[in-house]
């Protein structure tokens, strides 16, 4: 029998669960699903947070390609995590842990290492029962201290992979009371040809869940359009639940929406009442209204961001997407964010099609970034920005990048690189930090997590943070080279962030707005507390529009 240390089972801990599983494919948005389930039970007045199981060998998405896996999140305690984490910080505005990130590769390293150290006294250590206590330590332990977890199994039912973890679920259900724990199976309902919502696969994917010994509590059915009376009348006949218990998620313009229309169609009162809260929730009226009236808000105009990039895939790039978003909704505007791609800027330099829609655009962000692909292209970005007068974020890489751009053509270094693009440059403006020498493993070595940055007062960044410090989170291995500092000290390239020796955050005297940042601010942006470097850059130009504006309108009265 499985002790409570190794399963992490508290009958006095009192949490509720709920588990989301997907059916039919993936990608099917049960992330948001979920997260937007979340934040209406916050808005109820209950402490919600989430745990994303990735049902990989991989330890965390440190190592992980963002083509395929879209881009790696990373957390204020330096966890590398899926992209749904994001998801979760952003929808119930929280901070997570690496704890709320469970894989495959952490459970069984942790269950391996047990074993090696003889802890198992002697058992014949298997996946059933010690892996499966050992995920079911792991959600409980994140789930402690609030009232809800939402725990999101990744994949979709049926894959090999996922099994540890949905038998783990019906452990879960054996072991606590039913009325503490829910199961959403989140579908997609397709269309026939004639039109009609046909709900086999989601029979067919229930049966799945049912054949482990799980039925599900909650169905929502994701299709174009809102699930007809009649498909959820099918659905529930055949999955064996409760008409009002199956749910429409139609496809939305905007994530951000897909709270209202979760609520708009009862799913959290639902969700509530099942679990027992509607006792402990705060009465309709006094609901946080919050995230309705920031996500709603009228915006008055629309500004082009150039985001300039080499893997042309939304995902990659998804945290970068959504704070401008945030930059948007803070400052009244849609922001289109227009794809770049660098490697066509590197090769066919202003003749090519994506210099033009560069130049079209209103203001350039340079993203993060690994290995040498497509620099000299987010380098020649960083040049029209800056002699253009164009307002410019660069984040991370692109704030390297900028100092190799100002080194070469401002300051006359012929050849300055980062020594991570070019091991022989005469100029090494950006340089290996100094613990990264002896590092080999390529898993979670970085400089990582939340540092602290020190702000000169009287700045660009002192304005937008509001302060003399600011904390955000980094994901890096190289930084600006002590040995260039002074060569930068007369120039117009100003550190206004620092942390001791690293410069943290540089800007330039006499631009409309150019901000580099070494830290990733677009993992604390959130929709109602939009990121302040994104902020400066939307701000500067809906400034800028406004001046061609308003000098339009005296030309046309002078003529
Ligand atoms: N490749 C650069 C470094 O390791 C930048 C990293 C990033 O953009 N996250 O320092």
């Amino acid at each position: 029998m499985s002790t409570d240390s190794e399963t992490g089972y508290d009958p006095t801990l009192g949490n509720k669960f709920i588990f989301v599983t997907g059916g039919v494919m993936s990608g099917l948005g049960k992330g948001i699903t979920a997260a937007s389930t979340g934040r209406l039970l916050k808005n109820a007045g209950f402490d919600v947070t989430a745990v994303k199981v990735d049902p990989y060998l991989n330890v965390d998405a440190g190592t992980m390609n963002p083509f395929q896996h879209g881009e790696v999140y990373v957390l204020k305690d330096g966890g590398e995590v899926d992209l749904d984490l994001g998801n979760y910080e952003r929808f119930l505005d929280i901070d997570m842990t690496s704890d709320h990130n469970v894989t495959t590769g952490k459970a069984y390293k942790h269950v391996i290492e047990k074993e090696r150290a003889g802890d198992y006294l002697g058992k014949t250590v298997q996946v059933i029962p010690h892996v499966t206590d050992d995920i079911k330590r792991r959600i409980r332990e994140a789930a402690k201290g609030t009232d809800v977890c939402i725990v999101e199994i990744g994949g979709t039912v049926g894959d090999i992979e996922g099994m540890p973890y949905l038998e783990a679920l019906r452990q879960f259900a054996h072991e606590e009371s039913e009325d503490d724990l829910l199961f959403v199976h989140v579908t997609l309902v397709p269309y026939s040809k004639n039109g009609e919502q046909k709900t086999k696969p989601t029979q067919h994917s229930v049966k799945e869940l049912r054949s482990i010994g799980l039925q599900p509590d909650v169905l929502v059915g994701r299709a174009d359009d809102k699930l007809d009376p009649e498909t959820k009348e099918k659905i529930a006949l055949f999955c064996d639940v409760p008409t009002k218990a199956v749910f429409s998620n139609p496809d939305v313009e905007d994530i951000y929406h897909v709270p209202l229309m979760v609520e708009e169609e009862g799913l959290d009162e639902y969700v509530m009442d099942q679990l027992g809260l509607f006792s402990r929730a705060l009465p309709k009226r006094e609901r946080d209204n919050s995230w309705r009236n920031i996500v709603t808000r009228d915006r008055e105009g629309e500004v082009d961001i150039a985001l300039v990039g080499k893997y042309d895939l939304e995902d990659a790039y998804m945290s970068v997407h959504e704070s401008l978003k945030h930059a948007g909704l803070d400052q009244r505007v849609d922001v289109n964010v227009v794809w770049v791609d660098a490697d066509e800027l590197a090769a066919d330099g202003e003749d090519s099609e994506h210099f033009q829609r560069l130049a079209q655009c209103d203001g350039v962000v340079v993203p993060g970034g690994f290995g040498s692909r497509g620099t000299e292209g987010k380098i020649a970005a960083v040049k029209y920005a800056r002699e253009n007068d164009v307002p410019f974020l660069g984040l991370c890489l692109g704030f390297q990048m900028a100092v190799v751009e100002y080194a070469r053509n401002v300051l006359g270094f012929e050849g300055a690189h980062s020594a991570e693009m070019d091991a022989d440059t005469p100029h090494p403006v950006i340089d290996i930090l100094p613990e990264q020498y002896e590092v080999t493993d390529m898993g979670g070595t970085m400089r990582l997590g939340a540092h602290e940055t020190d702000i000169e007062s009287g700045t660009v960044a002192a304005r937008l943070y509001g302060g003399d410090s600011c904390t955000e989170r980094h994901r890096h291995r190289y930084e600006v080279n002590p040995e260039y500092f002074e060569d930068f000290e007369d120039s117009d390239m100003v550190f206004s962030g620092t942390a001791g020796n690293r410069m943290e955050i540089l800007e330039l005297d006499g631009h409309p707005y150019f901000f580099g940042t070494q830290f990733h601010p677009e993992f604390r942006s959130r929709p109602g507390r939009a990121s302040p470097p994104f902020v400066g850059l939307v701000e500067a130009v809906v400034e800028q529009q406004r001046d061609v504006d308003s000098e339009t309108e005296t030309e046309e009265v002078e003529a």
